[in-house]
């Protein structure tokens, strides 16, 4: 009897400071979110120990008077929306009047307002929840800083990751609604340095090359349609800049950065891409607010819809119709896979030319024969050694290349994945790489990254450099290369590092060193990208350097490179045997 009480106000603000509040970045985000829906014009975000130790949010947005601002921090309080009917026509990105009060409710927040054209603010601090005395101060819009958070949960504190983990969460809560609001300024300094500068842009465009570099964003190709009450406007990769990670995927719904699997995967499905290639996008959706339920998590990054399979068909065809007509054949789609375009897919190399023409090519072989020009297919003499014959091969479509199997002189048929066979030789070699040469660039080149992948690499130089990727800062989230590893392309600079960031960030497993991730996965991306038709000599020489490779037999994914078919399993298979 009587054990059931109504929970005193500051502890339920605790309470939905767990859930609201996860990291310093959540806090960033809810402020900013207040500032982008006070109407701000520019907004500067200043943090010091990652977070933990200050986050001030200044912007030059409404700002409230001196009753609206004592209010604010209760909680429920918000000026957003005033009944039931409100829920389902949100505007804007807040709308639970519960950010304040949660956020003070785990650390000493000071806030700083003035109403818009008024002589002067105030300045108060809240403490228990509770708003304190108001002081008069001269200001201009909101300024709201959190210090020491989590100062009094100390379990919530325990569960933040190392600051340079929680200072990248937050550079992407601050890039992401950057994204989403092109026309609003965001600076961020991080213990008083200049971090992220973003001043308004025109439009998504010109933010995404302020973000992201124009060379980045040149590959994309632009997706706008509009059907009804859903709208999409954004860029996407073309289909022949899909890559092997699912990095730069951002959907926003009305302007909230959001997750939504069956979102994303209506624009991979547009591609008819390969297994385990991705596009990049950048896709805005503008849902009318009575279909689209923002109210299902507390933190606002996950919505709900009425109609989902009619949303999913939408995306699937914005992407579909700017992304199919340049697809060229470079991914066919099922139906077409089974008589592949050989033509289109390889240039206009035919693949049974091919055939034809190599079939009876003299013997050559790279050993034993240095004294012959280079491409002379000329007698060569002494057959001992590693000595192989030139071997006649066809380009059956897709990665797959069909040659005699001539090892250990029994003969059969093989049949080569071209894509894992070169990545399991780019995969050694960048490892062994590791002691190896690399290429020195002429003129050494300047790579834009996204802050994200600049912290990461200018945090892992020197494991780069053992690669043979020597690194340097070059500011404004810049890097200068001045060398590669031999066998990768000068071309594909960004991709690689890219590649190199995604691989670092996932880490190590039991079994695998970072290293052994990140010459893994910049060989795939690289052996994806350099997939051209190969001549005659290059491919027995990836034929050698493949058999030359410590395990041949398998991709550095674990997939075989290559199947074998012996003439007794032919027969048997012919039901001859
Ligand atoms: P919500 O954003 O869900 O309404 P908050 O707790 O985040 O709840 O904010 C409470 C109220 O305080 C808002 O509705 C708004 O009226 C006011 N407010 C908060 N931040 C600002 C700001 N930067 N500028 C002007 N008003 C603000
Ligand atoms: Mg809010």
């Amino acid at each position: 009897m009587g054990i059931i009480r109504v929970l005193e106000q500051q502890l339920a603000n605790k309470i939905a400071a767990g859930e609201v509040v996860e990291r310093p970045a959540s806090v960033v985000r809810e402020l900013l979110e207040n500032s982008l829906d006070a109407g701000a014009r520019n907004i500067t975000v200043d943090v010091e120990r990652a977070g933990r130790k200050l986050i001030r949010v200044a912007d030059d947005g409404c700002g409230m008077d001196e009753a609206d601002a004592a209010m604010s921090v209760e909680r429920h309080a918000t000026s957003k929306i005033t009944d039931e009917a409100d829920l389902f026509r949100i505007g804007t990105m807040g709308f639970r009047g519960e950010a304040l009060p949660s956020i003070a409710s785990v650390s000493r927040l000071l806030m700083r307002t003035a109403p818009e054209g008024a002589e002067h603010g105030h300045e108060f601090n809240v403490v228990g929840g509770e708003a304190g005395e108001p002081v008069p101060v001269a200001t201009v819009g909101t300024t709201v800083e959190v210090r020491d958070l989590f100062f009094n949960t100390p379990a919530r504190r325990k569960f933040l990751k190392r600051d340079q983990t929680e200072l990248m969460h937050i550079v992407e809560t601050v890039t992401k609604l950057a994204l989403s609001h092109p026309g609003a300024g965001f600076t961020l300094t991080v213990e008083g340095q200049p971090t992220v500068d973003l001043p308004r842009a025109r439009d998504l465009h010109e933010r995404l090359v302020q973000v992201y570099g124009t060379e980045f964003v040149e590959e994309l190709v632009g997706v706008s349609r509009h059907e009804g009450p859903l709208k999409v406007e954004g860029f996407v990769s073309p289909p022949s800049g899909l890559r092997e990670t699912r990095t730069h995927q951002l959907l926003f719904i009305n302007r909230r950065p959001v997750r939504d699997p069956s979102v994303s995967h209506a624009v991979f499905s547009a591609y008819d891409a390969p297994k385990g290639l991705h596009p990049v996008f950048f896709i805005f959706l503008d849902i009318d607010p009575e279909i689209v339920d923002v109210n299902v998590h507390p933190a606002k990054q996950e919505v709900r819809f009425s109609d989902k399979s009619g949303l999913y068909r939408f995306v699937r065809r914005a992407v579909g119709e700017v992304v199919r007509p340049l697809s060229g054949g470079e991914y066919l789609s099922q139906e077409d896979a089974a008589f592949p375009a050989a033509s289109s897919a390889y240039g206009s190399d035919n693949a049974s030319v091919y055939a034809y023409e190599h079939a009876n090519a003299s013997p050559s072989g790279t050993f034993g024969v240095s004294e012959a020009l280079p491409g002379s297919y000329g007698e060569a003499g002494g057959f001992a050694g590693n000595f192989r014959a030139q071997l006649p091969f066809v380009y059956l479509g897709e990665t797959f290349i069909a040659y005699p199997e001539v090892k250990g002189g029994k003969g059969g048929l093989a049949v080569l994945d071209h894509h894992a066979a070169h990545e399991r030789v780019l995969f050694e070699q960048l490892l062994d790489g590791l002691r190896m040469e690399s290429k020195r660039l002429l003129f050494p080149r300047q790579v834009q990254l996204s802050k994200k992948e600049h912290m990461v690499v200018l945090d892992n130089l020197e494991m780069l450099a053992e690669f043979g990727l020597e690194v340097e800062d070059f500011g404004g989230d810049s890097v200068i290369v001045r060398s590669l590893p031999g066998p990768l392309e000068e071309a594909d600079l960004r991709g690689i590092l890219s590649e190199a960031v995604a691989a670092i960030l996932e880490g190590d497993k039991p079994g695998r060193s970072i290293q052994e991730a990140v010459a893994a996965r910049v060989a795939c991306h690289s052996s994806v990208r350099g997939a051209t038709v190969l001549g005659p000599e290059e491919f027995n020489a990836l034929l050698e350097q493949l058999d030359r490779a410590r395990d041949p037999e398998h991709c550095p994914h674990g997939r075989p490179t290559r199947l074998r078919f012996s003439f007794e399993e032919l027969r048997k298979l012919f039901k001859r045997s």
